[in-house]
């Protein structure tokens, strides 16, 4: 064997020995070190790569996006129970089904991405996430950057490697690395991840291999994809905790907390033996998935449109945890009103690091009966906000404080008014309120400055640099590039860091393109009540610019689709505001157009050659990246020429504009038979209109 066959095979072993054996033989001094001679044995034998390699867990340039894989087997999601009954019910059924008693096997449901990996003679080749079921993305790369995933099994004592093995398995974002990502992120000034299960997502579809090394993802097999010849002990495996016992002798991690019940009774038992035990795991488990045992019995319990009869997934109520509320501030909104968020002592609950939770109104806290100081219960489920539920009144101390509504607004010390349970800032010049409506108005959705982030937009608040929102477009990159923020590093420093002249130039050029985004955009940033993305786009097909909207009454917005008489008048009297009279003047003098690109597409198109325009009367769908317009501009133009743009693909789709990454859209639209676009056409079509 060759030395560098047998530091392959030595650091395959060390990793497995790791992740599947739990038993480390050596150390990661040692094991860096040998990686390096490896790597520099493989540099200096180019024909001898192997893209698994231990070496290759991060190799070559960043990819550019992911080829769709289409499942052999479907990837199937797991029908959801919430409680012990529909369980029992679900045992009776199968067994009725069968028409046998039988076993069934109850194992952790971790709280990850679904992913499905291929191994060909023990060699990994391939892995992609679930995407619909039929179709995913190829995540090879990102998933060899992932220690837990062996790139070679081992084979089995006197047996062959399976020539072909597809696991099914969750990569999940263990509590130790999402709380250290954090600290990472914190210690940057970056924005914390919320949620361990999110970031993981995000992480898989990075396009570098290298970003997915650094946030210690990890791995564990349980399901069976495609698979031949998979044997255990010379025998050919027929049920699932001899597949379990199977992968594990090939070095494929397993959750080693697998029960098998042979009644109900047991099933509901371990669920509630492993309920009290999960929150002391190393990550997060939201419920057990209970899977029929003998491959027989599945084959004979089938399958429904979207899911197996053979599996039920029990998810745990709401995970709940003590912590202590230490205060509560009140935070002004754009729109004035003021709400109440409690800091509390930071807790993990479902995988999510919570420090802070909204009260929602000084109504709620009374009836709650807060005080800062108490113990309180805080209930968070996946996906869900986290909520206070309650206080321990038993943990009370003699010195927690009552809360009592602000009488001033935290930000400019006016009055605060009371409607129902809210309480607001009416100041049109307060600057908290300033401060989120210019986070609106330079936002994504809005007028869309590229580069002004909310911290930066901080930034310019806090300089003064930005009075009003007319002052983006005047800028001075210098003054910018010299604005600074303070941060601190891992070891503790504090560093002071600025701008600079790079970024500044980008966010005064980020400016200067958005003056263009034309009257309904602009409608839309400027925070006036009522004005939604729908109402906004209305009124700019009905009037050629904003001056145009402002000569119009009441009456007159009322014939507009969907404005109310609510509505119209709230609108027309925040148009004619004396803010709204000087803010419009700043921007028209700055150079921002108040005029309607959807109009003029309008007038310019009707009335005697609607039928010319290309767009006009066709639905359009859009799929995948695309790179030099952004979807909602791309919306917005292909709506001005006239277009339906929907978001599903269907026999009613004229045509599909696919970017890279597209997925099951476009093939769905190549099985239709439809059209297909790329980008540069559309960009040619609407130039031409
Ligand atoms: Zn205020």
């Amino acid at each position: 064997m060759s030395r560098i066959d047998e530091l392959r095979e030595l650091l395959h072993r060390a990793n497995r020995a790791y992740y599947v054996d739990a038993a480390p033989f050596m150390s990661d001094a040692e094991f860096d070190r040998l990686l390096a001679e490896l790597a520099a044995l493989e540099a200096a034998h180019p024909e001898r790569f192997d893209p698994n390699s231990p070496t290759q867990r991060v190799g070559g340039e960043p990819s550019t996006g992911f080829v769709q894989v289409t499942h052999r087997v479907p990837m199937m999601s797991v029908d959801n129970t919430y409680s012990t009954d529909d369980l029992r019910a679900w045992w009776d059924r199968c067994e009725k089904a069968l028409g046998h008693s039988f076993a069934a096997v109850a194992d952790p449901k971790v709280d990850g991405v679904a992913i499905s990996i291929r191994y060909e003679h023990g060699r990994l080749v391939q892995a992609a996430t679930r995407g619909d079921g039929t179709t995913g993305d190829d995540v090879t790369r990102n998933i060899r950057a992932i220690d837990a995933v062996p790139l070679v099994l081992a084979a089995p004592e006197g047996a062959a490697l399976p020539p072909v093995l597809e696991v099914r398995g969750e990569i999940f974002m263990p509590n130790a690395s999402f709380e250290r990502i954090n600290d990472e992120r914190r210690r940057a000034g970056e924005p914390e991840f919320m949620n361990a299960r999110n970031s993981t997502a995000g992480t898989l579809k990075s396009l570098d291999p290298a970003v997915v090394r650094s946030r210690g993802l990890s791995f564990v097999a349980h399901g069976v994809g495609h698979v031949e010849d998979v044997t255990l002990d010379g025998r050919p495996v027929a049920t699932y905790l001899d597949f379990l016992r199977a992968l594990r002798t090939l070095g494929i991690p397993v959750p080693g907390t697998e029960v098998r019940c042979t009644s109900a009774d047991e099933c509901v038992a371990a669920i509630e033996r492993f309920g009290a035990a999960r929150a002391d795991l190393a990550y997060a488990v939201d419920g057990m998935v209970v899977k029929v045992d003998a491959f027989a019995d599945r084959a004979a319990l089938g399958v429904t449109a979207k899911s197996p009869r053979w599996a039920v997934a029990f998810k745990y109520p709401a995970e709940r945890k003590p912590t202590v509320l230490r205060s509560i501030a009140w935070q002004v909104g754009k729109g004035g009103t003021l709400t109440p968020r409690a800091t509390m002592d930071p807790v993990v609950i479902a995988g999510t690091k919570v420090q802070h939770a909204t009260l929602h109104n000084i109504d709620e806290i009374h009836r709650k009966d807060l005080r800062i100081g108490d113990t309180v219960v805080v209930e968070k489920a996946g996906e869900i906000i986290p909520q206070v539920v309650e206080v321990d009144r038993a943990k009370r101390l003699a010195d927690a404080l009552p809360v009592e509504p602000p009488a001033a607004c935290p930000s400019c010390g006016e009055p605060v008014t009371k409607e129902g349970p809210k309480l607001f800032c009416t100041n049109a010049a307060c600057p908290e309120q300033f401060r989120e409506r210019l986070k609106w108005f330079v936002g994504r959705n809005q007028m869309d400055i590229d580069g002004l982030g909310e911290k930066i937009v901080d930034q310019l608040l806090d300089a003064g640099l930005v009075r009003g929102f007319a002052d983006v477009f005047r800028l001075d990159p210098a003054r910018v590039a010299e604005l600074t923020s303070e941060s601190v590093t891992k070891s503790g420093k504090r560093v002071v860091r600025k701008i600079g002249g790079k970024t500044a130039e980008s966010i005064v050029a980020g400016a200067e393109q958005a003056k263009g985004r034309g009257m309904a955009r602009l409608l839309e940033s400027l925070g006036i009540r009522h004005m939604g993305t729908a109402s906004a786009k209305a009124f700019a097909r009905a009037y050629p610019d904003i001056d145009a909207l402002r000569t119009a009454s009441p009456e007159d917005l009322m014939q507009i689709h969907d404005i109310g008489e609510v509505t119209a008048p709230s609108i027309h009297a925040d148009l004619h505001s004396p803010a709204m009279d000087r803010t419009l003047r700043e921007l028209r003098d700055t150079g921002v157009s108040m005029a309607s690109t959807s109009f003029q597409a309008r007038v310019a198109s009707a009335p005697d050659t609607p039928s010319d325009a290309f767009f006009a009367g066709k639905t359009v769908v859009l799929t995948g990246e695309l790179e030099s317009l952004d979807r909602r501009t791309a919306t917005e133009r292909l709506e001005a020429l006239g277009a339906k743009v929907t978001g599903s693909v269907s026999k009613n789709t004229h045509l599909v504009i696919a970017g890279p990454g597209a997925g099951s859209k476009l093939a769905k639209a190549t099985e239709l038979g439809i059209e297909v676009w790329d980008e540069a056409r559309l960009l040619r079509a609407l130039a031409e209109g």
